[in-house]
């Protein structure tokens, strides 16, 4: 497994990192011991950066985080997150952000995390993200209990205006940087390199499209961008390889991202993402690859408040 320097935190973090949400049964019912398998398997192939979040199944995700990891937390770099408790439950207030935070530690069995992140900003103001919840954030952080904070969202370019605004360690930004979608580039990378900020790259399989099992019902991308989605893999699958491994391996590509988080509720998804880390991909099946996706390349969708969206 190679590691990447997680920006200025310092952080050496795997290239691949493991996604926590489908252990909250978010991609349908995910058996809790082979959850728990998967997880031991990360950490064995080399994965240390775990991302998890209250939400992910309404705290369930934390929970079955938190059990695999017992006797093994000093082995990883654990991140969660805040603000963000149902589809439509927010709450970025000081004084939630500091029970949650007491709340996630307590499920995930420890007594610090390395990376504590305000979750979806683009669901609440941005005056509240940058006056109350990072300040209250850095406080925590002060006291110990958070190593790094930062800040996770669809939209480029509110993630962009309020680090502008208020200094934060790390970005998560998910499903704008994978094969169907690249345009974090344009929005959001030249400035938190300028910056020494972290970047985390998450959902290089677009929520599952870029697999061959597909996305979960809820997914929000048109049915063409799934079209085109089914369309790849069926391509790679008539070449022999598997999509999700070309997915990974241009995510892998970026020069910038630290960690590529995937979820990966099996043992033998961390297996096969994990061994995608060590090949480079086919120059000519990529190039296929892009050309039948371009007629759906870079199509993103509402998440949020209007003022928040990036078009
Ligand atoms: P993803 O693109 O990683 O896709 C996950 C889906 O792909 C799951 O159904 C999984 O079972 C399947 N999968 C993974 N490897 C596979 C393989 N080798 N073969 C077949 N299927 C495979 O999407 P994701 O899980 O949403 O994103 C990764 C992680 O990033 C999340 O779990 C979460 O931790 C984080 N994330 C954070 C935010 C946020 O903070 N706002 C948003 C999205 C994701």
């Amino acid at each position: 497994m190679e590691y990447r320097t997680l920006g200025r935190t310092g952080l050496e973090v795997s290239k691949l990192g493991y996604g926590g949400s489908p252990l909250g049964d978010e991609f349908g019912a995910a058996d809790p011991a082979e959850g728990e398998r998967a997880v031991h398997c990360a950490i064995d192939l080399g994965i240390n950066y775990f991302d998890v979040a209250p939400y992910y199944g309404r705290t369930l995700a934390e929970t079955r985080l938190g059990a695999a990891l017992q006797g093994r937390r000093d082995n990883v770099i654990l991140a969660t997150k805040c603000g963000r408790y149902d589809v439509n439950g927010f709450d970025f207030s000081a004084a939630r952000i500091r029970r949650s935070i007491d709340e996630s530690l307590a499920r995930l069995r420890t007594d610090y995390l390395d990376v504590f992140l305000a979750h979806d900003i683009e669901f609440v103001s941005e005056k509240q993200i940058v006056e109350e919840a990072i300040p209250t954030m850095r406080a925590i952080q002060r006291e110990g209990k958070a190593r790094f904070i930062g800040i996770t969202g669809l939209q480029l370019n509110l993630l962009r205006r309020v680090a502008e605004a208020v200094p934060v360690d790390v970005v998560l930004s998910y499903c704008r940087y994978n094969l169907l979608i690249a345009d974090l580039d344009d929005l959001l990378t030249p400035f938190v390199k300028e910056h020494g900020i972290g970047l985390i790259n998450a959902s290089p399989l677009h929520m599952g499209i870029l697999s061959a099992s597909g996305p979960p019902p809820w997914h929000p991308a048109s049915s063409g961008v799934k079209k085109a989605g089914r369309a790849v893999v069926e391509l790679c699958e008539r070449r022999g390889v598997r999509a999700s491994d070309v997915a990974l391996q241009f995510a892998f590509a970026h020069p910038y991202v630290s960690t590529t988080l995937a979820g990966m509720p099996a043992v033998e998804q961390v297996r096969q993402n994990a061994a995608a880390a060590s090949i480079v991909a086919d120059e000519t099946l990529l190039a296929e690859v892009l050309a039948l996706i371009a007629p759906f390349k870079n199509r993103s969708w509402p998440t949020g408040l209007p003022e928040n969206q990036d078009a």
